[in-house]
């Protein structure tokens, strides 16, 4: 990256300190990336696959290395507790292997063509090819994971990336250009380009863009899409996650993990359990034993290995919460647990008497926040899980396999899942929402799918 006269400072959201500094970009400089990168696209579209699954193998033993360091570096720059950044560092190797073992076997399919008369005597087959230079733009919440879920299969399908990542988690996402290089990426397969929503709008109105993969926020998605015309677009949203828990659940198992998907990185994650659906005749027993299991949890610094919560990313964000609570709280709800504040430190916190329009039921908590709902019937559960702008993922606890078949058809979701949270992402799965939680997939082989077109080939025989 070039000389800039005018840096940002990176600054931990825990205790105020510098994390470092990283140019705020010029337009000039966005364009320079680009330049580069579309450079480099010919290069990157004809290496071949053993080489890009080398690459791909070698970022992701280079970051297993380094898992600490990157784990300390992400605790610093977005406060997310040591045992959850250290976790997504181990998922960003996975991430890179499992690019790495799609980039070796990505390939076309026959056409018979002969199964029209007009195709009698001719050869058909397609091949899928790279669509060019991919803008990418990723939040805060999961600066190394997030990151890699596009460039490693972006490397994989043969494709450069110019990356904007949040200004608040930068320097997270520079490390990954460090490894890749050292990975052996070519110049200008990867270029990053630091900076707030300027950067962006540089970047995804460039007529050299071939297509936006974001993931944020809602109201960003539809600034982009305003502007992105005929480009392909992927969407990675926001959401407000519903779990169901039906009279014959195991309750021990859906208590430890709605208290993880609930409150995991300060519900900063956009499949964050915010909604939970409780049998009536369970209600009281899993409501006694999911605050007795959340009262345990440790706030505080994210980089004590004991931290089970951390800061929220800026003062904004906890007013926002707060604000919500006091809404709510307006409208009939109880606080049962939590509640308040020191800073940017939010207590994990517990309503119930809530109703669907309020805010912390109907929008993006993004927060320590979840609401206990009771339920009589499973149907009317799912249809108020359902009720939502949103549809990332759902979680529904039955051992009733009807009532689990019922779900996977009813709810309007891009992944059900059965006996468990709905915050539950293995990165070589199909992951992505519905409604306003996006447009298109992640994960590996469907990125893949997304970042490459198909070309057909053709041979008339006999002439
Ligand atoms: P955000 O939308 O505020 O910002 C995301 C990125 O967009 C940042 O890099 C930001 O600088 C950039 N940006 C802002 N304005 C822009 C513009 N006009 N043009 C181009 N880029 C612009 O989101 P955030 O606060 O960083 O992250 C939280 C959001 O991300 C939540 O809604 C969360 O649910 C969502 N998210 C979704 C997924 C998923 O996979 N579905 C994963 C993580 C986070």
């Amino acid at each position: 990256m070039a000389v800039n006269e005018h840096w940002m400072e990176v600054i931990s959201p825990y205790d105020g300190s510098v994390v470092g500094r990283v140019p705020e970009c010029t337009e000039d400089q966005v364009r320079e990336a680009i330049r580069r990168a579309s450079e480099a696209a010919p290069g990157m579209a004809a290496m071949p696959a053993y080489q890009r699954g080398a690459i791909l193998n070698k970022a992701a033993q280079i970051i297993a290395g380094q898992v600490d360091d990157l784990g300390r570096l992400m605790a610093r720059e977005n406060g997310k507790p040591l045992k959850y950044s250290r976790a997504e560092a181990l998922r960003a190797v996975d991430t890179f292997n499992f690019a790495a073992d799609e980039a070796r076997r990505l390939h076309g399919e026959t056409i018979p063509l002969d199964a029209s008369a007009a195709g009698v005597g001719k050869i058909g087959y397609f091949v899928r090819v790279p669509v060019g230079v991919i803008a990418a733009i990723t939040p805060f919440n999961f600066p190394l994971n997030l990151s890699a879920h596009k460039i490693a299969p972006a490397i994989a399908a043969g494709c450069p990336v110019v990356m904007k990542p949040a200004p608040t988690t930068p320097m997270t996402v520079l490390r990954l250009a460090e490894i890749l290089r050292e990975a052996g990426l070519p110049d200008g397969a990867f270029e990053v380009v630091t900076g707030g929503a300027d950067v962006g709008t540089w970047l995804t109105t460039d007529p050299r863009i071939a297509m936006i993969s974001f993931t944020g926020s809602v109201p960003v998605a539809r600034q982009i899409t305003r502007t992105a015309g005929l480009r392909r677009v992927v969407l990675e949203l926001g959401g407000n996650a519903a779990t169901i828990i039906d009279e014959d659940a195991n309750l021990d198992h859906a208590v430890s993990r709605n208290v993880i998907g609930s409150f995991s990185y300060s519900g900063q994650t956009c499949i964050s359990v915010q909604r939970i659906y409780i049998h009536r005749s369970r209600y009281e027993e899993f409501r006694q034993k999911f605050l007795a299991a959340a009262e345990k949890l440790v706030v505080g610094d994210p980089l004590s290995d004991q931290t089970d919560i951390g800061p929220l990313i800026n003062d904004g964000a906890a007013d926002r919460i707060e604000s919500w609570i006091a809404e709510a709280v307006g409208q009939g709800a109880t606080v049962s647990l939590g509640g308040t504040r020191q800073g940017r430190l939010f207590q994990p916190t517990v309503l119930e008497n809530v109703r669907p329009e309020m805010q912390l039921m109907c929008a993006e908590a993004f927060g320590p926040v979840v609401s206990l709902v009771p339920f009589d019937d499973f149907d009317d559960a799912l249809a108020q899980a359902d009720d939502s702008t949103f549809g990332l993922q759902a979680g529904v606890y039955t051992r009733d396999l009807n009532k689990a078949m019922r779900a996977v058809q009813r709810l309007n979701v891009g992944g059900v899942i059965i006996n468990d949270v709905p915050t539950l992402r293995i990165d070589h799965m199909p992951y992505g929402g519905n409604k306003e939680s996006g447009v298109g997939r992640e994960g590996p082989r469907f990125a893949i799918e997304e970042m490459t077109t198909l070309k057909m080939v053709i041979i008339n025989l006999g002439v």
